[in-house]
């Protein structure tokens, strides 16, 4: 209160402006970020991508990051109560929270190959005379596996499972599995836990993406992976920047060891905050509880009425989809004759994205353009089917 009376005053007291009245003495009307910056929202038919912000967070895990923000807690005593919880509720031996699941990836790299020795957990990235070398399944390769890399490790890569017997020596930290990619690889998941256990080394998997459903989760924990990744902003609509690390004791206690509050660290760029802690793990116990068919159902009513919209422009097909892992949920893709309607998929996305309301498709379909049902709102599939029949009839 004294600020504004403070302000105020000042308002008064610059002559120009003569005699002001202050236009909000009662309550200020809520800030309007996105007119203030200059910022357009958009209608998310994208999905789960974190160039669009990745998901809303549900109601509760915003009222829990309210919650936890007006209080001091020992963070280590906090990462132990929420990593427990979330291990019950997962049935895995124990897990922790970090800032993503591409900082998981990081720190349970780091994990395999430190320990909880302090001296390696030091030195990392410089990985000399530790174990630096993660074997991968050449179609398993992924962008984010440039997390792993980060300690300092050399992948390598292999196809066979021959090959990947012969590629384990007394240097290797880990095998790397990328769940999605498992009907690519020539090693399937219960092969690969197999090897990895008789060889005594770490399995790790990033499933990131992969839920819902949640036996994508389900399984690889039930398969025995030592090491499992996952999002906490995508499909489980927790904070953005949190995520899950599954696995064995050892190595959570490992992975804690190499981030926040610990300084000399390479994963202190990992730290996550009691609000991100707490908020995943209401998200996560919302995503539990939530009734997954009727969400599908409501998905898939959503994909029909953007279909029934857009099919109504002659030369135009439209054609419901569910891609068979990571973003396991009902799509649409649109596509059309191209000698009946000159414009290409990339000028559609355009139109639609400098329209009003501006929206986003998946960014880069397999052929047409492709939406995504499930990070729309209220109303915005009518007003995407809507705005797609508009452009296409104009041609
Ligand atoms: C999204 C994604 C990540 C990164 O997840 P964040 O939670 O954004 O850090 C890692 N791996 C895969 C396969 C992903 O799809």
């Amino acid at each position: 209160m004294i600020d504004r009376r403070r302000f105020f005053q000042g308002v008064y007291r610059l002559p120009f402006l003569g005699a002001v009245v202050p236009p909000a003495l009662a309550a200020p009307a809520e800030r309007n970020f996105y007119t203030e910056l200059g910022v357009r929202p958009i209608i998310n038919g994208a999905g789960v991508y974190t160039m669009f912000t990745g998901c809303l967070m549900r109601p509760e895990v915003v009222k829990a990051i309210q919650a936890m923000s007006t209080r001091f807690v020992r963070l280590t005593e906090l990462h132990d109560a929420v990593g427990k919880r979330i291990a019950g509720l997962l049935g895995c031996e124990a897990a922790m929270v970090p800032s993503g699941a591409a900082a998981a990836l990081t720190l349970g790299t780091a994990a395999c190959m430190t320990g909880t020795d302090p001296e390696l957990i030091r030195r990392i990235p410089d990985s000399t005379g530790m174990k630096n070398e993660v074997i991968i399944q050449k179609s398993h390769r992924f962008p984010y596996d440039h997390m792993v890399r980060n300690c300092g490790i050399r992948m390598i890569e292999v196809e066979t499972r021959e090959e990947l017997e012969r590629a384990i020596s007394p240097r290797t930290a880990l095998l790397l599995f990328l769940n999605k990619a498992e009907p690519q690889g020539q090693v399937k998941m219960e092969e690969f836990i197999a090897l990895g256990k008789r060889r005594g080394i770490p399995t790790f998997n990033d499933a990131a993406a992969d839920i819902p459903p949640l036996e994508n989760l389900t399984r690889p924990i039930k398969l025995g992976f030592d090491l499992i990744a996952v999002s906490g902003g995508k499909g489980i609509r927790g904070p953005q920047s949190a995520g899950l690390l599954l696995g064995r004791k050892h190595l959570i206690e490992a992975a804690r060891l190499n981030t926040a509050p610990y300084s000399d660290t390479m994963g202190r760029s990992c730290k996550v905050n009691k609000e991100e802690l707490v908020g995943m793990m209401v998200a996560l116990e919302s995503f539990l509880k939530e009734d997954h068919a009727s969400l599908y159902k409501e998905w898939e009513r959503r994909v029909a009425a953007m279909s029934r919209q857009v099919s109504k422009v002659p030369g135009v097909r439209a054609e419901p989809f569910v891609p068979r892992i990571a973003n396991q949920v009902p799509h649409l893709r649109v596509e059309w004759d191209p000698s009946r309607i000159r414009l290409t998929p990339k000028e559609l996305m355009q139109r639609l994205r400098d329209g009003e309301p501006s929206i986003e498709l998946v960014p880069e379909p397999s052929t047409g353009v492709e939406i995504a049902s499930w990070m729309l709102q209220p109303g915005e599939a009518e007003i995407v089917g809507r705005r797609i029949r508009e452009i296409l009839s104009q041609g």
